[in-house]
């Protein structure tokens, strides 16, 4: 008898609203201009998404230099410094740029700050892609602080004239523990207007929170460089799940990972589709953790239009096409 073995699906998981938008702008495109599309980087920090599109004729470069010239260029969710813009006019490539407007909202803030002269400490992790792009906007107001740690190294020049803003895929919990330190180190630090970490970061994991302390194990869904994901697994094992894995495919799941376990948690990253998750499940079904809970704590409706001068070209298309069948019957 193995009817005890369940699983508990984390809602919301999944997909986020600023990358069904890019992955919907890179899909959208290969139907207008047709293929290849070029795209700067991985539109999301998925695999699975990665090699979908890829298979569609979507071309995925490092560079704007390596794009023909002339050619167009979709830059990726996590955003661009002002610079990959400039870059992207100098080869003449048509850009259409599908960094989330959650993302631009941070880069506005950066703009502003520097503008009127702050100290900018940006709350994120080295070297990843929409940090290297916040940073971008005002490389001479802005220092990275990577993690609690990294709160030792700050400097500025005036204590009563900085801020902080963050990535938007942090650690919520984390985070509050960077700002505590922070503030203990410069008590006029001053805050972002609004929370820069994203609803669907905080959603997630708060799913994950509710989810895992009555899970033995928790499996996440997404990829290994995506921010979001692995915060998901950090939070799952610091709530109180044994074990936490992050995997991009059903087919990686170990059956070791399983033994003795008889909740298993399941989740993905804001990058995953959900047909990815559904494997999971047909997986661990397989294994008798045939009970599934959903454990649900939010609801999202948050929809993105497309970028605009996408929108703008599918516009004059469909105007094209509606003039070509008049044409034709009259
Ligand atoms: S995780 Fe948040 S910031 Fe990133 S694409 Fe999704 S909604 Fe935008």
């Amino acid at each position: 008898m193995t009817g005890s073995k369940r699983v508990l699906l984390a809602k919301p998981r999944g997909y986020c609203a600023g990358v069904d938008r890019a992955v919907q702008t890179v899909e959208e495109a290969l139907k207008l201009y047709g293929a290849p599309i070029y795209v700067r980087k991985e539109i999301v920090h998925n695999k699975h998404v990665v090699s979908t599109l890829q298979a569609k004729g979507a071309i995925f470069v490092e560079e704007n230099e390596e794009v023909p010239e002339g050619a167009t260029v979709v830059f990726s969710a996590h955003g661009v410094a002002p610079e990959v813009h400039e870059q992207a006019a100098a080869r003449s490539l048509k850009a259409i740029d599908a960094t989330c407007p959650l993302v631009t909202k941070v880069h506005q803030e950066a703009r502003r700050f520097a503008a009127e002269d702050y100290d900018i400490l940006l709350i994120g992790h080295e070297g990843h892609e929409e940090v290297i792009g916040t940073a971008g906007e005002a490389p001479a107001h802005i220092q990275l602080v990577d993690g609690p740690e990294g709160v030792d190294k700050v400097t500025v020049r005036d204590p009563a004239k900085v801020v902080w803003l963050s990535q938007t895929t942090l650690s919520v919990d984390e985070t509050l523990e960077t700002v505590a330190r922070l503030k203990t180190k410069l008590p006029l630090l001053m805050s972002p207007p609004s929370d820069d970490i994203c609803y669907a970061t905080s959603n997630r994991q708060d799913a994950v929170k509710a989810m895992a302390p009555n899970c033995d194990v928790v499996l996440v869904v997404g990829s290994q460089n995506s921010s979001n994901s692995q915060r998901l697994r950090e939070v799952a094992v610091d709530a109180g799940a044994r074990a936490g894995y992050l995997i991009d495919y059903a087919s990686e799941i170990q059956d070791e990972w399983l033994a003795g376990a008889t909740t298993v948690g399941v989740t993905s990253g804001a990058s995953v589709p959900d047909e990815l998750v559904m494997e999971v499940l047909d997986h661990l079904a397989a294994r008798d953790f045939t009970d599934v809970a959903e454990i649900t704590t939010a609801q999202e409706k948050l929809v993105f239009s497309l970028p605009q001068e996408l929108k703008r070209d599918m516009k004059a298309s469909a105007a094209a096409r509606a003039a070509e069948v008049a044409k034709t019957l009259s």
